[in-house]
């Protein structure tokens, strides 16, 4: 993967060629992939204030005359890493207790409602605007997939951290694409295993 594929990661290239998650849990999983841990830190589309509001406005999460501050952009961060390890524990068993403590946190000011639309279908939606209400839509998501089991697809690389959606039948898929992580995983436990005999 050239430098160019590699800075359409998480928005237009998914690795492996993998479809993104099915309905509004794409968003969630885009914003888990607003960043990749392989990548250089300023590649972060939320890493800076400037660069959280350009990407909340893009998504419809926030309207253009909110203001996105220092503070907010961080607490995204930090509400991001948190579900990114929630995805990882999909596969790698419970995570530790103060992720959830972070996403609790993140839940006190993330209100949300029920909506009705005329056909009496309902909705979650964020009862007010502004950052609050973008984290309450990411909360909403996380709750219906919760609900709908779909969540459970959700995973993080075991490799990268990296947000992918499990379409095996087994769900059995541990990294973001065989050919990049899987076989970086398995490199290093032959180079581990090999220099343990060596020193032996
Ligand atoms: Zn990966």
């Amino acid at each position: 993967m050239d430098e160019r594929d590699k800075r359409r990661v998480g928005e237009q290239v998914e690795p492996g060629g993998r479809r993104k998650a099915p309905g509004r849990l794409e968003l969630l999983q885009r914003f888990v992939n607003s960043y990749n841990h392989d990548f250089p830190r300023d590649w972060d589309r939320i890493g800076t204030q400037e660069k959280a509001q350009a990407w909340l406005e893009q998504k419809g999460l926030v309207s253009a005359d909110v203001r996105v501050s220092g503070a907010d952009a961080a607490r995204l961060r930090e509400l991001r890493e948190a579900i990114r390890t929630l995805a990882i524990a999909n596969h790698a068993g419970p995570p530790d207790p103060a992720v959830a403590g972070i996403i609790a946190r993140a839940s006190r000011t993330a209100r949300l409602q029920v909506a009705v639309d005329d056909a009496g279908r309902t909705l979650l939606q964020p009862d007010r605007p502004g950052v609050d209400g973008a984290v309450a839509s990411l909360l909403g998501i996380l709750h219906e997939a919760q609900l709908t089991g779909e969540w459970r697809r959700l995973k993080g690389c075991r490799q990268c951290g990296y947000a992918f959606f499990d379409r095996s039948k087994n769900r059995s898929a541990a990294w973001c694409a065989m050919s990049i992580c899987g076989n970086r995983t398995k490199n290093r436990a032959y180079r581990r295993r090999r220099s343990s005999t060596t020193n032996d």
